[in-house]
């Protein structure tokens, strides 16, 4: 979805659109794939330097419950976002070092439905991320050792 649909939709459901909202918005649909709180905290602060981490973080929990924006939680605490339905279903490497994310294409899906299916389990969604170190991060250990 992009910045302007997501925000049609949720002034459909009665939201109010503020200027900081929109921002919001339009740093995480911005992105094609997982951006950490943290990181989406500093692109807005960028665009918008009177904007808080609280006003950020309703503004992502009401586009989580609107079901615009998937939120993943792995490596460390964090919590990251990306818009749904933008750039079909994938799954991430996910660097613990340098918290590097990037798509994959590859699904496992079948086999957890497959297994879903013998407990008589209705699957609505599923998430597989595979956490590790990145080609760059191993790299790095390599010279520095
Ligand atoms: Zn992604
Ligand atoms: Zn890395
Ligand atoms: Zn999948």
């Amino acid at each position: 979805m992009t910045a302007e649909e997501i925000l049609a939709k949720l002034s459909q459901a009665g939201h109010r659109i503020t200027r900081q909202r929109t921002v919001v918005v339009e740093i995480v649909a911005d992105s094609t794939c997982l951006q950490s709180a943290e990181e989406i905290y500093r692109r807005c602060k960028e665009r918008d330097d009177s904007i808080s981490f609280p006003t950020i973080y309703r503004t992502l929990d009401m586009l989580v419950e609107s079901d615009v924006v998937r939120r993943l939680h792995f490596g460390r605490g964090r919590s990251w976002y990306e818009p749904v339905r933008r750039h079909g279903h994938h799954h991430h490497l996910a660097c613990l070092e340098c918290g590097a994310v990037a798509p994959v294409d590859a699904c496992p899906g079948q086999l957890i439905l497959e297994a879903a299916g013998r407990y008589g389990f209705k699957v609505l969604d599923h998430q597989f991320e595979i956490l590790g170190i990145c080609k760059e991060c191993q790299e790095k250990e390599l010279s520095v050792g």
